[in-house]
């Protein structure tokens, strides 16, 4: 399967920012997937600028309701009105400011799957967790409470929270065995189609590791948040697949 490389610009971009958009749209390399998920407020303007190429457009986080009385949410379908074709759910920002829980976490990714958005679930350990020798219980048991009854449009984000904006990663040796606890959790869990749901590694990837990272097995791609900021930085990362 190709490998899928996702920016998450979290609360960064302005209308000048859709440049950037255009430049990688312009340039994805063949045999790469690319996406980028700016804030809310660019999504209609960025699914524009990408029109007729092969870069998608996605969202950050959304609301599991159809609709209704909750201010300052968004749903699905105006995900999908917007021109959105998948979204980050549970990252662990959300997690941490929004007191998001496995159990929205999961009511989410259902409501995104079934409007037709490809939904990417992230799981991680806090760097307490990880020193405690905690990290495959904790991604477990995100996984058993986060995931939604099927694999379809699912993909899962790897993204320790210790690694995220801070310029350091685990080593190959523990991301491959992060992933290799990841795939057998999904294929326990959905059979022949957990081989197949994609898993990201993120947690400052940029062009200078993105090779390494890559390579590692069961890491099919990556989430990027700070390096995709500008064209250049993803579009080199993703000429390192
Ligand atoms: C992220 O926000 O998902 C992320 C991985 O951030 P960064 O690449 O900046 O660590």
């Amino acid at each position: 399967m190709a490998k899928l490389i996702v920016g998450n610009w979290k609360m960064f971009g302005l209308g000048a920012s859709l440049s950037e958009i255009e430049g990688v749209a312009d340039a994805v390399p063949d045999g790469v997937e690319m996406a980028i998920c700016p804030p809310f407020t660019l999504i209609e303007r960025a699914a524009r600028a990408a029109a007729g190429s092969a870069l998608r457009i996605g969202a950050q986080s959304l609301h599991a309701a159809a609709d209704g009385a909750h201010t300052g949410d968004i749903s699905a379908a105006m995900l999908r009105d917007a021109g959105a074709t998948l979204v980050i759910v549970g990252h662990s920002e959300r997690r941490a400011d929004h007191d998001e829980t496995d159990a929205q976490v999961r009511e989410s990714t259902v409501a995104a799957i079934a409007a037709g958005l490809d939904a990417i679930v992230c799981v991680g350990e806090t760097e307490a967790q990880r020193d405690a020798g905690e990290a495959d219980t904790v991604v477990a048991a995100q996984l058993a409470g986060s995931l939604p009854d099927t694999a379809d449009r699912l993909t899962i984000a790897y993204e320790p929270v210790w690694a995220i904006g801070t310029g350091r990663t685990p080593t190959v040796e523990d991301v491959a065995s992060m992933h290799a606890g990841i795939r057998a959790a999904l294929v326990a869990r959905f059979g022949d189609a957990g081989a197949k749901v994609r898993i990201l590694y993120g947690g400052s990837v940029k062009p200078a590791n993105a090779a390494e990272l890559l390579a590692v097995a069961n890491v099919d791609g990556a989430l990027v948040g700070g390096a995709s900021l500008t064209a250049d930085s993803l579009l080199a990362i993703a000429g390192a697949v």
